[in-house]
């Protein structure tokens, strides 16, 4: 790869005119350093003050722009001791006052830069004061001077601390329009997109492209501007999604696991329920992955109970068939338990010997697990993520069946490898992913989803309340206790002093309840700071029936099965994601018993967004993806990029939440062509793109 030659985008921004050392470090606290740094700090908004006015025709409460005549300008300070500075406008027109004045607050300059008879461009919003209109802290420079600060969309950024609004802009705008006898430096971004993708998707050049955001010569020319940054940023996320996805399908070497259609419909036959339609096909979808050479890689995304493991099972069945092993990872002890009952029953006449790998096993069977595995001996292993990716051998690994861990990297794959031979790979979530997410940052994985429940199934009767209606829930909640029922209770945090807000806590919750409205039911409590054990055995004992309430965090996990519990409470539910909350109320609706969710909530702010855990679509409650989705439109993508340590976070341009389906489609074929002619990005015309790649995977610790 070749270096790119040293421009001015390397220097310092103290290179730049007006730019000083004070300057320079103040700038480096939003690691800006250089000039090509400062061109990448975008706008986070935009004032438009496009709209420009005679001064007498000025209208109250919106934003536009007007031109005066500097009139007396007066300073006195305010009852609170504020410098103001007031300055009568002259209507240019006719040198007469106007009628409208502008005042500043604590702003010296306004008195120092500008002098009376001088006409002055000002923008800002007017509002009546008494019976004159008036400009307060207006965006004012001299009339004839570029348009910086006002008459124009002006840009607005991100700040620190001591850093002046005025100067930013002004720098900025050196750096894309330049100053006297001075080419502006973003001349000199290079422009690494091969001209023949931006003549066909009619692309601005790069540095077009920038000049426009950041200065925009009109809001259609800021949206072209913003769609070129947006191309580049996905393309290159779409190019390393690619380039992985065809390392892996091209350096992986999967064993071909197949079976006879007689025998795999006589599993479905020996299975106690009948398959839904689109376990079928997610199944149909599996079998004709796993069947080839190049290892799988597939999302299947189905609700809580949708039976993503039934499918996962027969999966397995079919590398133990061909003489493969199959591993079934879980998040944790309690669901990797629940996975390996689940697989113990569907396995039960005739199906292969599963064993389930946790720490609480004994150091003799692990010994033994590990070395049946080694040997091939043991055909079917369930335990936790951490357990089988980092501890197992196995002879022949044909599947690794990964559930609720979606962005499970490519490094964690290869240590799945062994002898050469490469799993393939299935993840299961009940998270749902939206739509604008498997088409851009998911796109390596193929998706198959489960749309519909198991017949049978209920719905779960769920209503929003605020907490004054808890006085009432509480006797109901013991009354189906009475009836045999089990509750949960689900706080958003342990104890009263995790996080600043006020919302319920567990130890509080639980100390109150147990000492007041629930005295006397068989309650406990669970969250994750108690020990791993502890909260283990707790867990146990719920669905044993030997405790009646349950008030935790989030902890109780996804998944978990108690067909006997048919009472869902969440307190502080405005903290709780959609999706989160209706995974959560997932818990219950798992047996014949009809089951309920209570949505507490103080925030009356946040009850339209609850509503959608009510809403009915068709007669239906809303399902995981349509929740997901109002989810990312309400709250952004965070929820889905996952956990904060993995780094991945929203990308710069692109707004993952609102990815123009059009620009992901180009980008994704874009990015398919590029790779098709140059797989490594090798070529010299290609040089930049690879860096971008790169730059970005690192980022966004992708790998
Ligand atoms: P998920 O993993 O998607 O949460 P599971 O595969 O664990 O769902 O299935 C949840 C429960 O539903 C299990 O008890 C399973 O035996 C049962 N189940 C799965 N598929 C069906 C079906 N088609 N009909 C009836 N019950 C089913
Ligand atoms: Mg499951």
């Amino acid at each position: 790869m070749t270096a790119r030659s040293k421009t001015s985008l390397d220097l310092k921004v103290e290179a730049l005119p007006g730019v000083g050392t004070e300057s320079a470090k103040l700038l480096e606290r939003l690691g800006i350093r250089t000039i090509g740094d400062l061109l990448w700090h975008l706008p986070t908004r935009y004032l438009d003050f496009s709209n420009i006015r005679p001064v007498r025709q000025l209208l109250a409460d919106r934003e536009q722009t007007t031109e005066a005549i500097v009139g007396s300008i007066g300073q006195r300070r305010t009852a609170r001791g504020q410098m103001m500075t007031e300055v009568e406008l002259l209507d240019p027109a006719d040198l007469r006052p106007s009628g409208v004045k502008a005042t500043w607050f604590g702003r010296q300059f306004i008195k120092e830069r500008f002098r009376e008879g001088q006409l002055i461009r000002l923008s800002g919003k007017a509002t009546w004061f008494g019976r004159s209109l008036q400009l307060s802290n207006p965006k004012v420079e001299p009339a004839d001077a570029e348009r910086v600060h006002t008459g124009r969309m002006v840009p607005v950024y991100k700040l620190t601390e001591g850093l002046k609004e005025g100067h930013l802009r002004r720098w900025l705008h050196t750096a894309v329009e330049g100053a006297p006898k001075r080419s502006p430096v973003v001349s000199e971004v290079p422009d690494e997109l091969p001209p023949a993708i931006r003549e066909r998707r009619e692309l601005l050049p790069l540095p077009e492209a920038l000049k426009e955001v950041h200065f925009p010569s009109t809001e259609a020319r800021l949206i072209e501007g913003r769609r070129r940054l947006a191309f580049d940023e996905l393309l290159v996320l779409q190019l390393g999604l690619a380039q992985r996805r065809a390392r892996w399908q091209r350096d992986a070497k999967a064993p071909k696991l197949l079976s006879s259609d007689a025998l795999v419909r006589d599993w479905i036959a020996g299975l106690p329920f009948t398959l839904t339609a689109g376990q079928l096909a997610a199944f149909d979808e599996i079998r004709a992955d796993i069947g080839r050479t190049i290892p799988m890689s597939r999302l299947l995304e189905g609700d809580v109970g949708s039976g993503k493991t039934v499918v996962a099972a027969l999966a397995a069945r079919i590398a133990v068939a061909s003489g493969a092993q199959a591993a079934l990872m879980a998040p944790t002890e309690l669901l990797a338990e629940q996975h390996f009952r689940t697989l113990t029953m569907l396995f039960a006449n005739g199906g292969p010997a599963v064993r389930l790998l946790t720490s609480s096993v004994t150091a003799s069977d692990r010994r033994e697990i590990l070395a049946s595995l080694a040997s091939g001996e043991l055909d079917v292993v369930v335990g936790t993520h951490a357990l089988v990716v980092e501890g197992v051998e196995f002879k022949t690994l044909g599947l690794a069946v990964v559930d609720e861990q979606h962005r499970f990297g490519v490094r964690q794959r290869t240590t799945l490898r062994e002898k050469g031979v490469d799993p393939h790979l299935l993840l299961t979530t009940a998270t749902p992913i939206p739509r604008t997410l498997t088409q851009t940052i998911y796109r390596d994985l193929d998706l198959s989803v489960l749309k519909e429940l198991p017949a049978g199934r209920q719905d779960i009767r769920t209503e929003v309340r605020p907490p004054e209606a808890l006085p009432k829930v509480w006797p109901w909640l013991r009354d189906h206790v009475a009836n045999g029922e089990q509750a949960f209770i689900v706080t958003p945090r342990i104890d009263p002093s995790d996080g600043d807000d006020s919302s319920p806590s567990a130890i509080e919750t639980f100390d109150e309840l147990r000492a007041g409205p629930l005295k006397g039911l068989r309650i406990a409590l669970l969250h994750g700071r108690m020990p791993a054990k502890e909260r283990d055995a707790t867990m146990r004992a719920f669905a044993a029936r030997e405790l009646e309430v349950l008030v935790a965090t989030t902890v109780v996990e996804v998944g978990i099965d108690v067909p006997n519990a048919t009472v869902m409470v969440i307190l502080g539910a405005e903290r709780f994601g959609l999706a989160q909350l209706h995974q959560l109320r997932g818990r219950v609706g798992r047996g014949d018993k009809r089951s309920f969710a209570v949505l507490v909530s103080d925030d009356a702010s946040d009850s339209e967004r609850l509503q959608a855990m009510v809403e009915l679509k068709d007669g239906k409650p809303l399902d995981g993806f349509a929740l997901a989705q109002r989810d990312l439109e309400i709250r952004g993508a965070g929820e889905f990029l996952g956990d904060e340590q993995s780094g991945v976070d929203e990308l710069r341009i692109v707004d993952l939440k609102d990815v123009d389906p059009r620009l992901a489609r180009e980008t994704a074929e874009d990015a398919d062509a590029i790779l098709g002619t140059d797989p490594t990005l090798e070529r010299p015309e290609h040089a930049g793109l690879a860096v971008a790649v790169e730059a970005l995977w690192r980022r966004y610790a992708l790998a």
